[in-house]
């Protein structure tokens, strides 16, 4: 491709359809990360909206949230905090359950991971109904940390999962 024509995020994302059940359109956004370009440009877009936040932590949602979470904290020059599904974190944690359109899920975080007033973004790939980043709000909250922002790089507008995050500022590269 041309190095002269602006980088469109969305030529990157593949849609699935059916995928992981019938009736589900699934955003693919791997290839956007074998593309050097593409992922480079989706990680300095991110970034350059940040820049200015004062952000002091960065918080992954497992897995996809610490592809994009990584190398975001690397630019604004912070740490890096994983939030995973339950089992996985060797340290003292805290976690949430919360529903799933078929059953529940369990996330959490270690408890010294974020401390009281400190400025968190969360990041995730994909925004849909909502419930695993506010759920990832919540384990950051109990431990008094601020939430400075919640970044994607995909929000799916339709499923009004900004109604799950309305006191927060949502902030999504690309949006169906
Ligand atoms: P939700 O909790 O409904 O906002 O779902 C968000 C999580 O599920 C994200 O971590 C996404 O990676 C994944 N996800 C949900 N719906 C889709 C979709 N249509 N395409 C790709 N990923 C999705």
């Amino acid at each position: 491709s041309s190095t002269s024509e602006p980088i469109r995020l969305e030529d990157r994302i593949r849609d699935i359809q059916d995928f992981p059940q019938k009736g589900v359109l699934f955003k693919d956004i791997t290839p956007m990360l074998q593309d050097g370009p593409y992922f480079r440009a989706a990680i300095e877009r991110l970034a350059a909206h940040y820049s200015g936040a004062d952000i002091q932590a960065v918080v992954g949602v497992e897995s996809r949230g610490f592809i994009f979470g990584a190398p975001l904290a690397y630019l604004l020059n912070c740490g890096f905090v994983p939030v995973r599904k339950f089992g996985k974190l060797p340290a003292e944690t805290i976690n949430i359950e919360y529903a799933l359109e078929y059953g529940t899920n369990i996330v959490e975080v270690h408890k010294d991971a974020i401390k009281p007033g400190q400025r968190v973004l969360i990041v995730d790939d994909l925004l849909a109904t909502g419930g695993t980043v506010e759920a990832a709000i919540e384990l950051v909250e109990k431990l008094g940390g601020h939430i400075a922002g919640v970044a994607f790089l995909v929000e799916l507008s339709f499923l009004k999962g900004r109604e799950h995050l309305k006191d927060h500022d949502v902030f999504a590269l690309i949006k169906y």
